[in-house]
């Protein structure tokens, strides 16, 4: 092969969890701090080299406001607020007087000085536990690449033309957190693929309901792949593929048209209300994480909001977590949502979404451990503040409140004792709130499946939280790629667990809605109508979707289905009956 021949097309395959597809020069994100050449240099030229790297500082800092202020243009100041560390860590006095003595004493150039200063702190703070003083060190080396590029440019080594950030790019890394995801700059990521994780980590719960294609699970990235090769990503398909040849491109630009025309034809669907075929209501309401995605929701008609997963306080700066601004925070939500309104789910944090400050002592078993409610009722003074904003803003729209990973009715019970003891505390100070504030209980744990009758006397509604449900009947963690094919959605066990909660609640005069991705997953779509569902809470990509797809369909003859499955052992079997209805009733929007 000589050089001017193209890159040799290479595809992976690994699981789409966002759907849409992506094409740009991709970004290998991990061990990317270029190491510059060691060169000495004399005394006479120690001047010049502090001069080179002031402007050298000067400029980065013009490209970090810069930055910061698009990025407060498009997505407001929570996500720009990132770059307010940037500054700080680009004007530490510390590195900066260190890396001027360093060049002065050792005669070395001011790039190498900068680059040993700062990736010792890069290698001391990536060795600590803590997620967040780990995920620092990505922020210092994000600041460094800038200054070493602007140190490079000002000796003339590198062109300024080549954009610092290319204004669209494709990510590839070994993983991201969920809070990598938080901090993603959604105005230049088009898509990105991870070599681990699975659809149902909060990374990809995240990159759904940020609309940015994703594939994860790729196992492994060749090593000849290099930043800026043109990579495409089909989050439809679970597939990436690296210097994609022009075939491939316009292959997937079909796709994408073929999804497009679909997207004109579900748009007549907006303001409609959510039936099936034969005229029974379903709820479809959307699932968010950030306050940034109401638009869309309230945008694709969806009737309020099934799920509002508030760990984004808990996982971003910790100012955030006041009284007063999460009060704000979910005051616009409920405002935004009238009149359907909003599920508040309490904090969920525990599991693959770990609390920075809390865990210099990792937990050997996150998922079974100190998680959701049972961390609420051991803080109860940050829980009673939480609640107190959700009473809050229960005085401007229609707000209920949703208690996560209930395991036992005395957590129900305490849950409901702290929801007193925070309006009493509203009470006192004459702060008004909902007094008849509807709670409901997540069931996601199978123990709180088989006392449900028990549940319902305490609440008003349930959402079933299918992803960790599938992930605690199955004992497959829902994070670990490996075990990827035994996490099964369509398992008769949690057919039948699913079964059982919608009849326990139906008993005893509640409503019970699922909210877990399933939701969204039209191909289920016949199982969730015949086995009673009220209320279905998808990311809002899928709710016309699933729109069209329940108004196709009839609730007798997905009775008789899900009365079918009681005879089925395996996922494939369910499976089979399910498609068989769905494929007749919506062929067309079944990639
Ligand atoms: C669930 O478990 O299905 C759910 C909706 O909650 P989370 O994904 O946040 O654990
Ligand atoms: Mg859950």
């Amino acid at each position: 092969m000589t050089s001017s021949d193209p890159k040799p097309e290479i595809r992976l395959q690994g699981i789409g969890v966002s759907p849409g597809i992506a094409v740009g020069p991709a970004e290998r994100l991990g061990k990317t701090l270029e190491e510059p050449e060691n060169l000495a240099i004399t005394k006479s030229e120690v001047d010049e080299e502090k001069d080179r790297f002031s402007r050298a500082l000067a400029v980065t800092r013009e490209q970090i406001v810069a930055l910061q202020d698009e990025i407060e243009a498009h997505e407001g100041d929570s996500h720009s607020a990132i770059f307010d560390t940037h500054l700080l860590i680009l004007e530490d006095s510390a590195v900066i007087n260190e890396v001027l003595r360093l060049t002065e004493i050792r005669l070395i150039s001011i790039e190498w000085a900068y680059y040993s200063v700062i990736k010792r702190y890069i290698d001391s703070l990536r060795k600590i536990a803590d997620p967040y003083l780990r995920e620092r060190a990505i922020d210092i080396e994000d600041v460094a690449k800038r200054i070493l590029r602007n140190l490079r440019i000002e000796a003339g080594e590198d062109s300024e033309s080549r954009p610092l950030l290319p204004a669209t790019r494709v990510l590839l890394a070994h993983d991201f957190t969920p809070s990598d995801t938080v901090g993603l700059d959604r105005t230049r990521v088009l898509g990105f693929a991870t070599e681990i994780g699975s659809p149902t980590s909060h990374t990809a719960i995240m990159a759904r309901s940020l609309n940015i294609p994703a594939v994860v699970a790729l196992h492994e990235v060749p090593e000849a792949f290099t930043s800026g090769d043109t990579v495409l990503i089909d989050g439809f398909h679970g597939l990436v593929v690296i210097n994609p040849t022009a075939e491939t491109i316009a292959e997937h630009e079909t796709i994408l048209e073929r999804e497009k025309s679909v997207l004109i034809d579900l748009e007549a669907l907006k303001d409609a209300e959510t039936r099936t075929a034969d005229g029974r209501k379903i709820t479809l309401s959307a699932n968010i994480e950030f306050i940034e995605e109401l638009g869309g929701v309230t945008e694709r008609g969806a009737e309020g909001i099934g799920l509002y997963r508030t760990e984004f306080f808990y996982l971003a700066k910790k100012e955030l977590r006041s009284e007063e601004n999460q009060t704000a925070n979910y005051r616009q939500v409920a405002e935004a949502t009238a009149p359907h309104g909003v599920i508040i789910r309490t904090i969920d944090v525990g599991g693959d979404k770990l609390r920075p400050e809390l865990f210099e002592n990792p937990e050997p078993n996150p998922f079974l451990g100190w998680r959701g409610i049972r961390l609420s009722l051991d803080e109860v003074e940050e829980f009673r503040l939480q609640l107190r904003a959700i009473l809050r803003a229960s005085a401007f729209g229609k707000v209920r409140i949703m208690f996560p990973f209930i395991s036992t009715l005395e957590e129900l019970q305490g849950a409901r004792v702290q929801l007193e003891i925070a309006k009493e505390e509203l009470n006192a100070k004459r702060i008004a709130y909902d007094e008849n504030i509807e709670i409901g209980a997540m069931i996601e744990i199978p123990s709180a499946v088989m006392i449900a009758d028990h549940l319902a006397h305490e609440v008003d509604f349930f959402s079933i939280g299918t992803n960790d449900l599938v992930q605690y009947t199955t004992a497959v963690d829902r994070v670990n790629d490996r075990v990827a094919h035994l996490y099964q959605p369509y398992h008769p066990a949690v057919i039948a667990m699913i079964r059982e909660t919608i009849e326990a609640a139906h008993r005893n005069g509640i409503w019970c809605g699922i909210c877990g991705e399933v939701a969204s997953d039209i191909l289920m779509a016949p199982i969730w109508v015949g086995l009673g569902v009220d209320e279905l809470s998808v990311g809002a990509p899928q709710l016309l979707r699933a729109r069209r797809a329940l108004s196709r369909l009839d609730s007798t003859v997905c009775r008789e289905m899900t009365e079918q499955l009681r005879h089925c052992g395996t996922s494939a079997a369910v499976r089979a009956r399910s498609f068989e209805i769905a494929s007749a009733a919506y062929p067309e929007l079944l990639l």
